[in-house]
């Protein structure tokens, strides 16, 4: 039943099939009709490197004598020109001579490493963040590498998933225009520009709400909740022009989604009419057996293919039973066709059919690899990046005269760990520590008192008096705790997301000498520290900054940059408030409504509310938002209308702000989030300079899935919400729908 079931969902492929047909096309087809079923299936075929001393191919393997047979069409975890030339050396030996695909998660930087997605999303600055995405994939592109596994646009709404990192938050407005920018960035002028690489927007979809945070796990959602939330980014990506997407390892309401017909046929190609290909995840074909949904690697390659899953990294699925499957006509000829066409056609573009090697350049990987101009990009997004989340007493910016600095923590001089995780670069050496940082910008030593005081994980306070002396000894302290590059990533969900190991008893201490204590947390998810947020009187939040963190970390505390970073997820209080979002609904009984009203949609040991909103973020100036002018408070369908008002800075420096407006729509055929960020604009002001902000609001943001799933506006009232914050809105207005 379940096939029958999958087959019929190919109809509307075939069914729309007939398109004109491009130059490449006919290229495309011509090289089919030379291929045999094996070779066909080899280009659906994508499997690792597996270096060893002797190179990429380890030599126990096989895949070397594969590639030559045309076993296969792709590899990932091959770059520099060198390897990826040796490989392409094989792929030339094989009867056809199709080129060999080469792919990499390249997702924060290839040589120079930029801060992590989630750091990135931060800075709310779509040019900084395609800037960091363009020069990844220039950077990858002169090693060799054509495709990268990014963006991943997942939205992610619990901070004990692992992958929270590797995404743009919490937010489909928000994350939409990043998925857009990355794309952008990696693709630059097109495919077939030599400095372009292929993105893949992952994973397809609904992969960030796994159950518990628990990476991998079940999905089970409403459409309406995959339409609204987290399919919007994808479509952005799309619309960006994302060559490839990458399905997911969960399931979707039962479905994984490597099988799953719904998202790839009906929705991806059917639907928004995507050309290029889908990528399974890593043995993801092959897992759908371990999922309790396929009995076997033939019946998942079935299941896969057919449902539009069209190359399989490392499930060996297709390549053990494609050839079978179509001589017992248990999957049409035409399925393979199609995606073995979607495959070469990107490899056209590429340019590979006309010159194999051209990416494989060693001239050009010497020259852009980690050049001066990548590494500055790198440092001011990392800036941009940082969050300022307490300046009680405005202790910060500090004066480069200021006297003794203590530098405190398991995270100061560590430059590892300010890779993050899915860093591809292979030299520690080239990151930035927040102490080299401190030695650069001060151009030395003599005023830096360093003591470690714990490690990341450490249960012993043995080294607590040594920091409490150099803090006593110091005028300020600046200390660094966190997580270690690899706890959060990819198989990394945390039940408990407390600053890790006896950090934050660090921190007590520290604070207790009554010195000022600027406290500065690396981390790649949103971590719990609430004592720390009470009493510490300075808090940056710095994520994981990338190859130049300490310079960046080091330009902030010193105010040469005036950090503008605002959170692109909710920081929630404890684990039990999640999942926590600033974009949730109201109910019949509101936490904040009537106090006679005993029972409340709230809990008896918690407050409600986050311990950082979505969209919060503090500058070392301060802001005032005055004069709200809408253009219109009664609207017609299709009209467009302004809200604009006046944004000043009214403290004593120059700084950027990230106005946000909100929208919410009152009253409707389905209930509406209390808010929805629907526009902001990042804003630069000289100290005591006014500016007009003006959104523009057209009728789709005015939009939403109705009750029959119709993206389409309802008459009626509207709020209209302008803000800091998602939680600290300064002009409210309203407005009707005619
Ligand atoms: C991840 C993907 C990644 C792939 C290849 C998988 O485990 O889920 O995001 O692109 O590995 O490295």
């Amino acid at each position: 039943a379940v096939s029958l079931l999958l087959l019929s969902f190919t109809i509307p492929l075939f069914a729309q099939k007939k398109t004109v047909k491009d130059a490449i096309d006919v290229k495309v087809e011509a090289l089919l009709a030379k291929m045999t079923l094996d070779e066909k299936i080899g280009q659906l075929n994508q499997y690792t490197s597996d270096r060893d001393a002797t190179g990429p191919i380890s030599k126990g393997s096989n895949k070397l004598e594969e590639i030559k047979q045309g076993k296969l069409g792709s590899m990932l975890n091959v770059r520099g020109a060198k390897d990826t030339r040796f490989i392409q050396d094989a792929a030339m030996q094989s009867r056809l001579k199709i080129p060999m695909l080469f792919g990499l998660d390249v997702i924060h930087g290839y040589r120079v490493t930029f801060p992590i997605p989630l750091a990135e999303a931060a800075s709310w600055d779509l040019e900084a963040i395609e800037l960091g995405s363009r020069i990844a994939g220039r950077e990858a592109a002169a090693a060799g590498v054509h495709w990268t596994f990014a963006p991943m646009v997942d939205i992610a709404r619990d901070p004990r998933w692992g992958r929270v990192m590797e995404g743009a938050g919490e937010d489909p407005y928000l994350g939409s225009l990043i998925a857009a920018a990355r794309v952008k960035g990696f693709q630059g002028n097109g495919l077939g520009n030599l400095d372009a690489i292929m993105a893949c927007a992952k994973h397809f979809a609904a992969y960030g709400a796994a159950v518990a945070g628990r990476d991998y796990n079940t999905v089970d959602m409403s459409d309406r909740m995959l339409w609204e939330v987290y399919l919007p980014p994808f479509k952005a990506a799309l619309d960006a022009g994302a060559a490839t997407f990458m399905n997911s390892f969960n399931e979707l309401n039962g479905i994984p989604a490597t099988a799953n017909s719904y998202l790839q046929r009906d929705i991806l190609k059917g639907k928004w009419g995507f050309k290029g290909f889908v990528v399974s995840d890593w043995g993801s074909i092959r897992e759908m057996i371990a999922h309790g949904y396929s009995k076997d690697n033939a019946e998942a390659a079935r299941q896969a293919l057919t449902a539009g899953s069209d190359m399989d990294m490392e499930g060996r699925a297709y390549i053990s039973s494609l050839a079978k499957l179509v001589a017992d006509k248990k999957v049409p000829l035409a399925l393979v066709d199609d995606a073995v066409k979607r495959v070469l056609r990107k490899k056209f573009e590429l340019g590979l059919f006309d010159d194999p090697y051209r990416f494989s350049n060693a001239e050009r990987e010497e020259k852009e690899l980690n050049s001066p101009k990548n590494r500055k990009a790198a440092r001011d997004v990392a800036a941009k990046s940082i969050v300022l989340l307490k300046n009680t007493n405005q202790l910060l910016p500090l004066s480069k005269n200021v006297g003794a600095i203590a530098v405190i923590g398991p995270l100061a001089k560590s430059n590892t760990d300010m890779k993050g995780f899915w860093s591809v670069q292979w030299d520690n050496d080239q990151l930035v520590s927040l102490y080299d940082g401190l030695v650069n910008k001060l151009g030395g030593e003599s005023k830096l008192i360093y003591s470690k005081g714990c490690g990341i994980k450490d249960t012993t306070r043995s080294g607590f008096a040594e920091a409490v002396a150099a803090a006593k000894k110091a005028d300020v302290t600046i200390v660094a705790v966190g997580e270690a590059f690899d706890m959060s990533g990819e198989a990394k969900s945390r039940a408990d997301i407390h600053l890790p190991g006896i950090q934050e008893d660090l921190v007590k201490a520290l604070v207790a000498t009554g010195k000022p204590v600027v406290v500065l947390v690396m981390a790649g998810r949103p971590l719990i520290f609430n004592w720390t947020a009470d009493n510490a009187s300075s808090i940056l939040y710095t994520w994981w900054l990338g190859s130049e963190a300490g310079n960046a970390m080091a330009d902030v505390l010193f105010g040469d940059y005036n950090p503008a970073g605002k959170l692109p997820i909710t920081f929630p209080r404890s684990e039990g408030q999640i999942p926590i979002y600033y974009a949730s609904k109201s109910t019949g009984r509101p936490s904040t409504s009537d106090k006679d009203i005993v029972y409340r949609s709230a809990y008896i040991d918690s407050p409600n509310s986050p311990r950082f909103a979505f969209g919060f973020g503090l500058s070392y100036t301060t802001f005032s938002y005055t004069d709200l002018k809408l253009s219109k408070t009664q609207v017609k369908n299709n009209e467009t209308f302004t809200a604009s008002f006046t944004l000043t800075n009214t403290g004593k420096y120059a700084g950027e702000e990230v106005a946000q407006l909100y929208l919410q729509d009152r009253f409707a055929s389905v209930t509406r989030p209390v808010k929805e960020l629907k526009a902001f604009e990042k804003v630069m002001l000289k100290a005591g300079e006014s500016k007009t902000v003006t959104f523009t609001i057209d009728k789709e943001k005015l939009s939403f899935y109705n009750a029959q799933m119709k993206w389409d506006t309802e008459p009626g009232e509207f709020k209209l919400m302008i803000g800091t914050a998602s939680d600290k809105i300064l002009l409210e207005s309203k407005f009707e729908l005619l």
